[in-house]
């Protein structure tokens, strides 16, 4: 079987090695996995090309993620951060680890050289064991875009960096609306649609689905891949009992002016969707609901959790196949 999966980071990279954990416990393989991987989030810092997304996906599915945060390296150290800060080099409210390091050092040297995001994410993804566990990780776009945020402040808007507005702010500043620069210039990274058009499924990890799929969704062409594609297309909820698992996603969601319930998210992707999995809290709040919805138990406590999700994920689609 094909699966295309579109990823953000923490949320999409833990489902995702759920899923093929699921994978290998199935008698109907052989199963390949494409990951088309959010890049809204990237950010140039100290004259180095960081993608938090891809990286969190590269590193959990490689097997070398810090387990309690989800994102950044096991074992990790700040030295290098420690001397940025001693230079006064700015800004100091990124994390970045020494080892860390060194995947955006490499990255920005090869992309210096030329070559395109998605060959750099080949390389990266070579080092982490990708291709021996049969996944292909895409970039969504080869072309740099960046996520910023309209916020008003003191009563006057201004743009921002996504990772200022996340990470620095905590989501606290009131988000106007979401805005990515160098979409209208960006084309789909080299095999995307075709993923998409290609597989025999297609899922939506429970991923932020404003400042990840969204992203991913405003990509020229990814949309009408999902809406021509023959593949069901299934996606799992990021909420549990109507509120974000981890992160902001509910101010996300107001932002946009979507209600934060499992609804208001399907009802984002509602020309593309097919099945839609939902918590067990959550299920009588789908009653009536349009497309195929299944309920089961959706924290991702270990891998053993996500597997099963990613099992029920993967039978709901089967089922749907036409
Ligand atoms: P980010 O880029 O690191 O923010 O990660 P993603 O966009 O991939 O995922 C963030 C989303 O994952 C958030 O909206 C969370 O609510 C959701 N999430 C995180 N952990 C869980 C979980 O255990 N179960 C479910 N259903 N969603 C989760
Ligand atoms: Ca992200």
């Amino acid at each position: 079987m094909r699966i295309t999966a579109l990823a953000g980071g923490v949320g999409g990279a833990r489902f995702l090695r759920g899923l093929l954990q699921h994978l290998q416990t199935r008698d109907d393989g052989p199963h390949t996995l494409t990951v088309i991987g959010n890049t809204g989030d990237d950010i140039t810092l100290f004259g180095l090309r960081v993608c938090p997304d891809l990286d969190t996906l590269l590193y959990t599915l490689g097997g070398g993620v810090h387990e309690g945060q989800g994102w950044g390296r096991a074992d990790e150290s700040f030295v290098v951060q420690g001397e940025l800060a001693a230079y006064g080099a700015t800004p100091q409210w990124f994390g970045l680890g020494d080892r860390d390091f060194g995947t955006h050092i490499v990255r920005s040297q090869w992309l210096g050289q030329g070559v395109p995001l998605s060959g750099v994410v080949e390389r990266l993804a070579t080092r982490w064991g990708l291709p021996e566990q049969g996944v292909t990780l895409l970039p969504m776009t080869d072309t740099p875009v960046e996520t910023h945020v309209v916020v008003e402040e003191d009563g006057e808007q201004r743009a921002i960096h996504f990772q200022e507005w996340w990470v620095r702010h905590q989501a606290s500043l009131p988000a106007q609306r979401f805005v990515v620069a160098g979409m209208n210039q960006a084309a789909a990274a080299p095999g995307v649609l075709d993923a998409i058009r290609g597989a025999d499924l297609v899922i939506l990890p429970p991923s932020n689905p404003v400042v990840s799929i969204g992203i991913i969704l405003s990509v020229p062409g990814v949309r009408d891949a999902l809406r021509g594609t023959k593949a069901p297309v299934v996606g799992v909820s990021p909420l549990v009992g109507g509120a974000p698992v981890r992160g902001h996603a509910d101010a996300c969601l107001t932002a946009i002016g979507i209600p934060v319930t499992p609804d208001g998210v399907a009802g984002l992707y509602a020309d593309f969707l097919d099945g839609w999995l939902v918590d067990k809290a959550d299920e009588a709040s789908m009653a009536g609901a349009s497309i195929a919805v299944d309920a089961v138990p959706l924290l991702m406590t270990d891998i053993d959790a996500a597997a099963e999700i990613a099992a029920s994920t993967v039978d709901l689609g089967l089922s749907l196949r036409s």
